[in-house]
């Protein structure tokens, strides 16, 4: 049996904070981990500019819900589960995804949590393990299914590595050279010869 480990952001929808970012104009949201390297210190700051803000979880909601997934994403993801048990592994919000998500179906999505209070303001953020992708792969091998992984960054290269068959996508330059025992992929039929190519069974397009 084989399971498709899918990443979420920069792989089926546009990276989540840039686009808020971008929708509001709060210039100063558009910060990731490659200009704060401490995961906390970036999510601390964040919460703190939504605060600023007065940015509630509805609001952010409704801001996210006029994003769209990425050209194809949606005709991939249903192909892609006509063959595989599909599983999206992310390091977003289930409040903040949710929005998308239904516009891809609602397939199985591990990633993390927000926690609000009663008026709906983003209090904090609750991270669902340590490495949750790799463990997650590691779960599933634990179930002797064979893993197929797709990614597009340094927070996926892990996961990719512990899967039995690691694809990169829409990954940058700086990470295919990196990790170049992965095969390297930037459309969506490619990416879909890759998961044949890496299965064990017969498949078609
Ligand atoms: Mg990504």
């Amino acid at each position: 049996m084989e399971i498709a480990c899918l990443d979420l952001e920069g792989v089926l929808v546009p990276e989540i904070w840039i686009a808020f970012a971008e929708k509001t104009g709060i210039e100063s949201l558009r910060a990731t981990t490659r200009d704060i390297a401490d995961y906390d210190v970036l999510m601390k700051q964040r919460l703190r500019i939504l605060d600023e803000h007065g940015l509630k979880l509805s609001d952010i909601q409704e801001v996210i819900g006029a994003l769209t997934p990425l050209e194809g994403a949606v005709e991939f993801v249903d192909w892609l589960r006509e063959r595989f048990q599909v599983v999206i592994l992310s390091d977003t919000f289930y409040e903040f995804s949710q929005p998308l998500m239904r516009q891809l179906g609602f397939p199985t999505l591990l990633c993390h949590r927000l926690i609000t209070d009663e008026s709906g303001r983003v209090m904090d953020y609750q991270l669902r393990q340590k490495d949750p992708k790799r463990q997650s792969v590691l779960a599933f091998k634990s179930l002797y299914y064979r893993v197929i992984a797709a990614g597009d960054s340094y927070n996926d290269t892990s996961m990719l590595g512990e899967a039995d068959a690691g694809i990169l996508f829409h990954a940058p330059d700086n990470v295919i050279r990196e990790f170049a025992q992965f095969p390297a992929v930037q459309t969506f039929e490619d990416l879909k010869l890759a998961f044949i190519k890496a299965s064990n069974r017969a498949l078609r397009l």
